[in-house]
């Protein structure tokens, strides 16, 4: 089995797709070495295993309303497709989504997955509840008032269970305006930057780093907020765009300010039309948003060689939160995202020239993307980085959800011998 992207296979033994929370219990607690999957999205190891691999896609699709309309209730193996279109339903919402609606909600959390917007926690910001199976076999229900067992478990990278269920957060269903603008001058970019990215509700830049302009900045704004017609020099486009300058932009959401429902307008591409594999590695990088200004920089000085591999690089935001695993862990963040043409080789490279240039900004990389695990000081940038890889030893004994990517960021456990 390969992942969405196509360049890895996985290593698993076996693969089970169970239709009961009995069975899935059972399979958890036989394996010698286990991890759950979700819709394969991560261009990372992070969910391989040599043992069982277990697809929660079988089990009963729950997505359950609470009776006060506060919290949806959210099966593991459900997609951020299936879930909005049963909210909307229901005339609610959640507040953001990834640039794409086909990823699972499990796998999305337990990566620290975010769509953009200076206000907007990344998707985990959501969860109220959390329902793991341990390695034992046992299942538990985690709240924030569980503390530190919550707070450890909600971006896991899998290593502390297999996620059942969780709860969200959910808020009435909004409507949204979406519009791209053209040519914005990096001068005006750089000496604006927060007032630019606080421009909408969710703000988006995509470039290549080259030239004196961004390319493209896509601001998704609720029905409240005023149209912009001006953004710092740039120019209103005049059609639908796609991120790359020479696709179609049939495959995206709608723009051109034509009001829509959330779900139409926070992801970038359109549930209906996104292939469900592409020719394409990702990264991404999240730092603290005050530095925004000297890590452009720093990558820009990088140009000539990121064009060879690059398609396009968004940049976008997001709100701390307090996951002790999450990128944004108490640290209002800015992303930067490099879409890579799929020469795995050459960006794997290439990746510690970048990963250098953005260290001195305290750096982060996305769980589920390509980076290099050796060359960061994790203890460093996660303040309670040592707690967890201590909470998942003692959880996980047996280091049954551990793999050579998790072995690579937290060190070989004793009893991890795959
Ligand atoms: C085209 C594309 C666009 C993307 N856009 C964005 C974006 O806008 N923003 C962003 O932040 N990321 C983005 N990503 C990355 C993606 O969101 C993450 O890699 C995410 O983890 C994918 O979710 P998944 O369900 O496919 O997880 P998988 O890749 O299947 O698994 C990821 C991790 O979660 C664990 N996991 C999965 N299910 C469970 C479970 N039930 N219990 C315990 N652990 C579990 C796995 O073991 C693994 O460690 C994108 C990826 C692609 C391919």
């Amino acid at each position: 089995m390969k992942n969405w992207a196509g360049n890895l296979e996985y290593s698993a033994a076996r693969i089970v797709r169970p239709e009961s929370l009995a069975t899935l219990t059972d399979v958890v607690a036989s394996a010698a070495t286990v991890k759950a999957l979700g819709s394969r999205h991560s261009f990372s190891r992070v969910g391989d295993t040599v043992g069982t691999h277990v697809l929660l896609d079988g089990l009963p699709q729950e997505i359950t309303i609470a009776e006060n309309r506060q919290s949806v209730r959210v099966g593991g193996g459900i997609s951020y497709g299936t879930l909005c279109r049963v909210l909307e339903d229901g005339g609610l919402a959640i507040h953001n989504l990834a640039s794409l609606p086909h990823i699972s909600v499990a796998g999305a959390i337990q990566t620290g997955t975010h769509g953009s917007g200076v206000n907007n926690q990344a998707l985990a910001g959501a969860v109220q509840a959390i329902e793991l199976i341990r390695p034992s076999g046992e299942q538990v229900r985690l709240t924030p008032s569980d503390g530190d067992a919550f707070f450890s478990s909600v971006v896991g990278l899998g290593a502390l269970g297999v996620v059942t269920a969780v709860d969200l957060a959910v808020v009435p269903s909004f409507l949204m305006r979406q519009r791209v603008f053209e040519d914005l001058p990096w001068a005006a970019a750089l000496d604006n930057f927060p007032a630019l990215v606080s421009s909408a509700y969710s703000v988006s830049l995509f470039t290549d780093y080259s030239g004196p302009n961004i390319a493209q900045v896509w601001l998704k704004a609720t029905a409240d907020e005023p149209a912009l017609t001006d953004l710092f020099g740039a120019r209103a486009a005049t059609v639908a765009r796609h991120p790359l300058p020479d696709m179609s932009a049939e495959n995206c959401t709608q723009q051109m300010d034509q009001p829509g429902r959330w779900l139409d307008r926070l992801p970038h591409f359109r549930h209906e039309f996104t292939p469900s594999n592409g020719d394409e590695l990702q990264s991404e990088f999240i730092l603290p948003l005050e530095h925004a200004p000297a890590a452009i920089t720093a990558i820009q000085k990088l140009a000539g060689k990121l064009s060879p591999l690059l398609f396009i690089s968004e940049i976008r935001t997001g709100a701390a939160d307090d996951f002790w695993l999450s990128p944004f862990y108490q640290q209002q963040s800015v992303a930067f995202h490099f879409t890579w043409k799929l020469l795995q080789a050459e960006v794997e490279a290439f990746l510690p020239e970048l990963e250098d240039a953005l260290r001195p900004f305290g750096s982060r990389p996305h769980w589920g993307k390509l980076f290099t695990p050796t060359s960061y000081d994790f203890e460093l940038l996660y303040p309670r980085f040592a707690d967890f890889r201590a909470r998942a030893a003692a959880n996980d004994p047996e280091a049954k959800f551990r793999n050579p990517l998790l072995d690579a960021i937290f060190g070989v456990q004793a009893a991890s011998t795959r």
